[in-house]
């Protein structure tokens, strides 16, 4: 017998077919003796048609009352499981993030799970199967929180690392990780395997299949997680620890985010203290600065500052730029249409030459560079949101993941 989470998509249970079939799949580990956590998250579409009506209210609607809107995405998806389960006599119950509770730490929308309390689902998981909503706990003063698009991996992971789990198991609507997303790029191969780090590389820089932070804690704790489909019975992709995997390719994925925005502040006086000026407010905004590059221009006092930020962002940027009495500058520019394209591989440490061998393979595809980041296992580069595919098509094709 093994205690095992399952967390079941959006898509997953997208309609009452699916819910159906999503019961059945947990029948089977049942009968395998199998006591098991269903993390679910809101049925497709659910979570964004909220959001909308948030908005047609007010673009600014309070914080704390989104939260307790956007929550109930997936407490419907729970009863909804529960009663498929219930009427193939399987025992079954749904609990509300403050009945077990999930405790979080953090502001709303973007709280973190620091806490769940076990003693009545273990006690229960003996009996029945245990549906919890993903996405969402209750902070410390008892107000209902959410934890990020994408959360209920998150909580999918915290799950299993809290109840000592024997596995973890992502239920999505591909069959595992791709060397890059395969409802875009058609060539993209499915991986058996992957490190933490190269997952979490993947998902930061916009492989949505598995949400960034639920890897961060998992590579944390050590917890093997499985991303694998809901629809066949397919194997799926394991992600775990570097030392057991064996790399036979430089690069292991391409991933690729429309999100970002690039800004330049043009003539900005070149002396110390100019780019601490510039970043500080932002950073007290909570703006995150991703890629940043500084030219030298032809005026020897002066020089350019470009950097890159998430596009949702770029107003409120904007602003504080404008509004930044300690930076003397001509001019801002800024690019909205930019995409990030990063390959990543945990052999690329070993391999030299990839650096040129990506830029050669963007040259040959007349696709201009507009800024680079790199890291040990990764190479990002922003490019124009245009070329974005192509981009990534090439990139796969030189580095034989086709
Ligand atoms: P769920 O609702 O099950 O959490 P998501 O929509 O969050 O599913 O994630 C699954 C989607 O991630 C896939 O449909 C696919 O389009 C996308 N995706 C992006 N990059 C990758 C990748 N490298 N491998 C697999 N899927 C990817
Ligand atoms: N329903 C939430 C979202 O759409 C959480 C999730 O699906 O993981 O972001
Ligand atoms: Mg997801």
């Amino acid at each position: 017998m093994a205690k095992k989470v399952l967390k079941f998509g959006g898509t997953s249970v997208g309609t009452i077919e699916r819910i159906q079939h999503v019961a059945n799949i947990i029948r089977q580990e049942k009968d395998k003796g199998h006591q098991i956590i269903a993390i679910v998250s809101a049925m497709a579409g659910k979570t964004n048609e909220l959001i909308n009506l948030s908005k047609k209210l007010s673009e600014d609607f309070n914080k704390r009352e989104l939260d307790v809107l956007l929550s109930s995405g997936e407490q419907i998806t729970c009863a909804l499981l529960a009663g498929a389960l219930l009427k193939l006599n399987i025992k079954a119950k749904s609990w509300l993030n403050w009945q077990i509770p999930i405790l979080t730490e953090g502001e709303h929308a973007n709280a973190r799970i620091i806490n769940i309390h076990v003693n009545k689902i273990d006690e229960f998981l003996k009996y029945g199967v245990a549906i919890i909503p993903g996405f969402q706990g209750v902070s410390k003063n008892g107000d209902i929180t959410t934890i990020g698009r994408g959360g209920s991996d998150a909580t999918a992971v915290a799950f299993a690392k809290l109840f000592n789990a024997d596995s973890c198991e992502i239920f999505t609507d591909v069959d595992g990780v791709y060397s890059s997303d395969p409802n875009n790029i058609p060539v993209a191969k499915k991986i058996e395997k992957i490190s933490y780090e190269e997952m979490l590389e993947l998902s930061s820089l916009g492989a949505k299949v598995m949400q960034s932070s639920a890897v961060q804690t998992a590579m944390m704790y050590d917890i093997p997680l499985e991303v694998r489909s809901t629809f066949t019975n397919r194997k799926g992709t394991r992600i775990f620890n570097r030392q057991n995997i064996d790399y036979s390719k430089s690069v292991t994925g391409v991933a690729y985010s429309k999100d970002d925005a690039k800004i330049t502040l043009i003539g900005v006086e070149d002396k110390p203290g100019v780019a601490a000026n510039i970043f500080e407010p932002l950073n007290k905004a909570q703006i995150n600065v991703d890629m940043v590059i500084q030219n030298i221009s032809s005026d020897e006092k002066l020089t350019d500052v470009t950097f890159t930020i998430k596009r949702e962002d770029l107003p409120k940027t904007k602003d504080i730029l404008e509004g930044n009495k300690d930076v003397n500058y001509k001019k801002i520019t800024h690019n909205e249409k930019v995409s990030k394209v990063s390959i990543v591989g945990a052999g690329m440490v070993s391999t030299p030459g990839i650096t040129y061998k990506m830029f050669r393979g963007l040259a040959d595809s007349k696709i201009n560079i507009l800024a680079i980041s790199t890291s040990e296992i990764k190479l990002s580069v922003i490019i124009k949101e245009e070329d974005t595919l192509k981009a990534v098509k090439k990139m796969h094709s030189i580095f034989d993941l086709d």
